[in-house]
Formats: C-alpha cells, sequence, structure tokens
C-alpha cells in the first residue's frame, strides 16, 4: 500500500510544488486572484493529508490555470496520466487545454495529439479519428496524425482508407510503404473472394504485386486463383516463384504444387523438382511427398529404400514416424534397416537437448549456473534428468 501511495503522490507533489510557487508569484502580481483559489488549494492539500490522493490530484487539476506559460505543463502531466493508465484525467486536461481559445498553434496541435491519443488508449476510436484528421488539416503534426490514422484504420479493418493513408504518408515522409501497401490490398482481395468477387479480387492482387512484386501472400493468392481457374502452367510458375522468394513457405505451396504437377500428367518431373527442393531445404513436409511420389512411381519398397537413404543424411523424427508408418503400413515388405537410422536420429535429438534446467521457471542451459539468468534464483539450476524432456 505504501509505495503504491508514493508513486501516486509524484505527481501531486509536483503539481502542489508548482501551485505554490505560483501563488506566492501571484500574491505579489495580483492578490485577488490568488485568493480565490486559496481555498480550493488547501482542499486538495487536506485531501492529501487525509492520504487520499486521487481527489487531491483532481482538486489541483481543476486549480491548474491555462496560459501560455503553464501549457507544457498540462501537457507533461496529460501524458504522465495516459502512461499510467489513467486516460480519463488525460482526456479532462488535454480537453480543457483544447477548450482555450488563446492557446497558439502549436500548443494546439500538440493537445489534439495527445487528446487523441487518449481516446486510442480508451478505445473511441470515432473521436480519435475525428481529432487526428482535423490534426492534419491544421498543417502541423502531419505524419503523426496519418500515422495514428493508420493504426486507427488497421484495427478497423478499413482496408481502403489504409491505402489512402499510406499515400498521403508516402508523398510526405519520401518512404516506402510497399509492403503495406500490398497486404492492404491483399486483405481487400480476400474480402472480394469472400463474396465471389473473383475479378475484383485479381484486380487487387495484381495492384499488391505492382507494389511489392515479391510479396509472398500476393503471389500465394494469386497462384490459387489460376490453380482454381485451372491455368495450371501458370499457376505452377507462381508457386515456383514463390519457394525461390522464401523456401520457408514451402509447406504452404506444397498442397497447390503437387496438384499442378498431376494435372498436367508429368510425375517424373515432381519427383525431381522435390527431389531437388529437399536437397535445398531439408523439410520433412517434401521429403513425405517425395516418398508419396516415389511410392506411387516406383512402388513401396523403392520408397522405402529411398527414405531409409535420405534419413541417413539427414536424420530426423518426422523421418523416422514416417519411416514406422510405412512399414505399419505393409508388413509384407522385407524389414528394412531401421536400426541405423533410429541410432542416428537419437544422436542428434540428444545433442540437441539441455544437459540443465532451471526447476523454478524452467530455463534451459548447456552449462551450469549457480544463478539463473531467467528467473534470478540462486540454485535452481540442476542437471536435466534423462525422462524430463
Ligand atoms: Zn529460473
Amino acid at each position: 500500500m505504501m509505495p503504491e501511495i508514493l508513486f501516486l503522490l509524484l505527481p501531486v507533489a509536483a503539481l502542489s510544488g508548482w501551485l505554490m510557487a505560483r501563488a506566492s508569484y501571484k500574491k505579489k502580481a495580483d492578490k485577488k486572484t490568488a485568493c480565490a483559489y486559496e481555498p480550493a488549494y488547501y482542499k486538495g492539500l487536506n485531501f492529501l493529508l487525509n492520504e487520499q490522493p486521487d481527489k487531491a490530484i483532481d482538486v489541483f487539476i481543476d486549480l491548474l490555470e491555462v496560459d501560455s506559460e503553464t501549457v507544457e505543463t498540462h501537457l507533461a502531466l496529460g501524458s504522465l496520466f495516459r502512461k499510467r493508465g489513467e486516460v480519463d484525467r488525460a482526456i479532462r486536461i488535454h480537453q480543457n487545454l483544447i477548450a482555450r481559445p488563446s492557446l497558439g498553434q502549436e500548443q494546439r496541435a500538440n493537445a489534439l495529439l495527445e487528446l487523441g491519443q487518449d481516446y486510442m488508449n480508451a478505445g473511441l476510436f470515432d473521436r480519435a479519428e475525428n481529432l487526428f484528421t482535423e490534426l492534419y488539416e491544421t498543417g502541423k503534426l502531419q505524419k503523426k496524425a496519418l500515422e495514428n490514422l493508420k493504426e486507427i484504420y488497421q484495427q478497423e479493418k478499413v482496408w481502403d482508407k489504409c491505402l489512402t493513408v499510406v499515400k498521403q504518408l508516402e508523398s510526405y515522409t519520401g518512404k516506402s510503404y510497399s509492403d503495406e501497401t500490398a497486404h492492404y490490398n491483399c486483405e481487400l482481395a480476400e474480402l472480394s473472394f469472400k463474396t465471389g468477387e473473383i475479378s475484383h479480387a485479381a484486380e487487387f492482387i495484381k495492384k499488391a504485386k505492382q507494389s511489392s512484386p515479391d510479396s509472398v501472400r500476393a503471389l500465394l493468392m494469386e497462384a490459387r486463383l489460376e490453380e482454381s481457374q485451372q491455368h495450371i502452367k501458370k499457376a505452377l510458375k507462381l508457386y515456383q516463384q514463390i519457394i525461390e522468394t522464401d523456401h520457408m513457405f514451402v509447406s504452404e505451396i506444397l498442397p497447390g504444387l503437387i496438384n499442378c504437377y498431376r494435372q498436367k500428367g508429368s510425375l517424373e518431373e515432381l519427383q525431381n523438382y522435390l527431389g531437388s527442393l529437399f536437397q535445398r531445404t531439408h523439410d520433412t513436409a517434401v521429403l513425405e511427398q517425395l516418398v508419396a511420389a516415389v511410392t506411387q512411381g516406383q512402388g513401396i519398397k523403392a520408397a522405402m529404400d529411398y527414405l531409409v537413404t535420405q534419413l541417413a543424411e539427414y536424420p530426423s523424427l518426422k523421418g523416422l514416424q514416417l519411416l514406422h508408418q510405412l512399414k505399419s503400413d505393409n508388413p509384407s515388405l522385407q524389414a528394412v534397416d531401421v536400426a541405423s537410422v533410429l541410432g542416428n536420429i537419437i544422436e542428434v535429438e540428444l545433442s540437441q537437448r539441455p544437459a540443465y534446467a532451471c526447476r523454478r521457471c524452467g530455463y534451459e542451459a548447456k552449462t551450469l549456473h549457480w544463478q539463473c539468468p531467467g528467473c534470478r534464483s540462486w540454485g535452481t539450476i540442476k542437471p536435466a534428468l534423462d525422462h524430463e524432456s
């Protein structure tokens, strides 16, 4: 409880100090005004002394007068409240600021930006949108206004507005927003697919590719569209292009790619392509399809031999599971030498296991630490036991 109160008192302390200085200054300058707010000031102080900092803060906020000297204080205080999650107070301070007709253009822009961010934090996106639009039109802080508008439209999934905003951002900053532009167009294409407007979808995909020619998402959407329209050659080329661009997506591509080769009726080409793909990626999903293709072409015995050879070179648990599956599906087959494959895989698996683990937080380590780097506890890291992983 105590530390919490101390934390709450921080802005109060700053405020009361400032008010006090101001009160004495005002006494010299204008005795009447100083007297006018003194009772409220002591009321606030009273709340403070009675450990009611929340009420004290509210009283002090109301006491703060806005003039050209205190705008910075208001802005700092408002953003402090927002950062502490007290959005209501932040909103009150910033609204109070904006209501002042005497505010300079620069200061008004800053206050609009702050209030907009308050509204966003409070989830009031409509209000935030209006404010940032107003801010943009003032001609000040335009980049910040646009970035916040982009954030709002993304959250609300209004993709055409996102596109407009990034275009403005591009011309304003000179920076490229091509990745975002591609994704927004892909989102629009997906919406068109859902409502069955295929030609619209194709248009959006085209736009996505124009802004980002290597966009995996746009290429994948285009490939699937071509495949669904039986343009097999074109689809196949696109699938291959995606793999060239980023082979991490290989498992997303495989079903479409394989379907295209089958539609073409060229099993040998499929085998060759998958073979070279596996050499490059060592991806078990590719290996699985490769084994299926070999089974179809040369029979199950050849497929199993092929799998054993590959596993000897690139051991993996998934590959072993595949081998086991093939064996149990084909019990009549001569036994293959699984033992050596298994030995390799166990060796690789064990070498990847951590030798030590923290009993408190689960931190895994290759060497013994007496203090856990994860949870900072002493003596909680111990040698890992076999059955644990
Ligand atoms: Zn730990």
